[in-house]
C-alpha cells in the first residue's frame, strides 16, 4: 500500500549550506545538510507518498509566534554582513555570533540591539553552532511556509499532513534562535491551527533533543500542550539548561508542558513507553508532532538507541489519537538511515490512525 500521507516540499529548503558549524571554538562539518531532506523525500517517494508543492505564506503567522526583531534579523543578517566585509575581511563567508547579552553581564539595564553588525549576532543567537550563509533566509522561509502548507492540508480535511523540510526549528523561542533551528515552524503551524479556529492544540516533540522552543513559546498558554520526550540535559545533552521534568508550565499554563528526559542509552521499550507516556495526558483537538528521528540508534547526534520498529511503533501511538496531525521534519542526521525512519513513523501514524 502506498503511503497515504501527503507530503510538503520546497527545492528551497535546500538552499541553506551551514558550511559546518562552530563547536568549543573549533569549526567543525556539521551533519544538518541540505542532503537530509534529499534521503527522506526519495525514501518516501518511493514508498508511493504524494508530493504536495509548498505554498507562500505571508510574515503574519511567523510574527504571531516570533518576535519581529528576530524575523528582521535573519531576513536581513547576511546582507548586513557581506556589507561589513566579513567574508573578506576576516574570511567569515557566515554570520556566527562573538558575544551574547549574558544575564549576568546585562544585569539591571535590559539589553539593547547593538550597533556593530559583529555584535549583532548575539543579541539573536543562543550558541554558535547555527550560521547564516547567502541561501540561509530563503530555505527557513521555505520552511515556515511547508509546515504552513501541512497545516492547510490538515485544516482541509487530511487526517496527516507532512512538512518534509529543513533546517529544522524546535530549538527556537520567540526571540532566540540556535541548535541548526532558525525558525520555530512546528511552532508556527500550531498557532497557525489556533488562529484558523482549532480550539486546543497539542505538540508533540519526538525529536532526540528537547524542544525547548516550543517549551517557551507557549509557556504560559492554556490553549496549547507541549510535550517532549528526549535525552536528559541533566545527563549532559543539548539544550544543557532546559528539559528537565520540573518544567511544567506556568501561570495560564501551568500543568500544560510535560517533560520526559531519558537516560543515555535508553532503547525501544523504555522509549516507546516513554512516547505513550506523553500522549496520556495530550487534550486537543489536533495535533503537531515534531518529528526528529535522531533518537535512533545509528544516529550521530544523541545517545538513544531507538530501532525502526520504535519509530514505527510510537507513529502507530500518534495515529491512533485520532486527531489531525501536522507532522514536521524537526532532527535525524544519519543519511543512512534517515528516510526509512521517517517511513517508519509515518506509516505507523497512517497504520495507527485506521
Ligand atoms: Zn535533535
Amino acid at each position: 500500500m502506498p503511503l497515504g500521507i501527503p507530503i510538503v516540499w520546497s527545492d528551497r529548503c535546500l538552499l541553506h549550506e551551514p558550511g559546518g558549524e562552530v563547536w568549543i571554538g573549533v569549526p567543525i562539518p556539521g551533519d544538518e545538510v541540505p542532503a537530509r531532506a534529499v534521503v527522506i523525500r526519495d525514501v518516501l517517494v518511493a514508498a508511493g507518498a504524494h508530493v504536495v508543492e509548498t505554498q507562500a505564506h505571508g510574515d503574519e503567522a511567523l510574527l504571531a509566534v516570533h518576535d519581529a526583531a528576530l524575523v528582521d534579523f535573519l531576513r536581513t543578517a547576511w546582507d548586513r554582513w557581506t556589507a561589513a566585509g566579513f567574508p573578506d575581511d576576516p574570511g567569515q563567508n557566515r554570520v556566527v555570533p562573538y558575544i551574547f547579552p549574558h544575564p549576568a553581564l546585562v544585569e539591571a539595564s535590559a539589553a539593547t540591539i547593538p550597533a556593530a553588525t559583529s555584535a549583532r549576532t548575539g543579541f539573536y543567537a543562543f550558541d554558535t553552532m547555527t550560521p547564516i550563509g547567502a541561501g540561509t533566509w530563503e530555505a527557513i522561509r521555505a520552511a515556515a511556509d511547508a509546515a504552513l502548507t501541512a497545516a492547510d492540508l490538515v485544516l482541509g480535511g487530511a487526517r496527516i499532513a507532512y512538512a518534509c523540510t529543513r533546517p529544522p526549528g524546535h530549538h527556537v523561542t520567540r526571540g532566540a534562535y540556535g541548535g541548526s533551528c532558525y525558525l520555530n515552524n512546528a511552532a508556527i503551524a500550531a498557532q497557525y491551527l489556533r488562529d484558523r479556529g482549532v480550539p486546543r492544540v497539542g505538540i508533540v516533540d519526538i525529536d532526540a533533543h528537547h524542544g525547548n522552543g516550543a517549551q517557551s513559546i507557549f509557556w504560559e498558554r492554556a490553549d496549547v500542550f507541549t510535550a517532549s520526550v528526549h535525552v536528559d540535559p541533566a545527563a549532559g545533552w543539548f539544550p544543557h539548561f532546559l528539559g528537565l521534568a520540573e518544567e511544567t508550565g506556568s501561570g495560564e499554563g501551568t500543568g500544560m508542558n510535560l517533560n520526559l528526559p531519558l537516560a543515555p542509552g535508553t532503547g525501544d521499550d523504555g522509549w516507546v513507553e516513554a512516547v505513550e507516556t506523553l500522549l496520556t495526558p495530550v487534550q486537543a483537538d489536533a495535533l503537531v508532532v515534531a518529528l526528529g528521528v535522531d533518537a535512533a540508534e545509528e544516529d550521530p547526534e544523541s545517545p538513544l538507541r531507538v530501532s525502526a520498529a520504535g519509530f514505527r511503533a510510537a507513529g502507530r501511538l500518534l495515529g491512533a489519537l485520532g486527531r489531525p496531525t501536522v507532522v514536521v521534519q524537526e532532527g535525524g542526521y544519519d543519511l543512512a538511515t534517515l528516510g526509512s525512519l521517517v517511513l517508519a513513523a509515518l506509516e505507523g501514524m497512517d497504520e495507527g490512525s485506521d
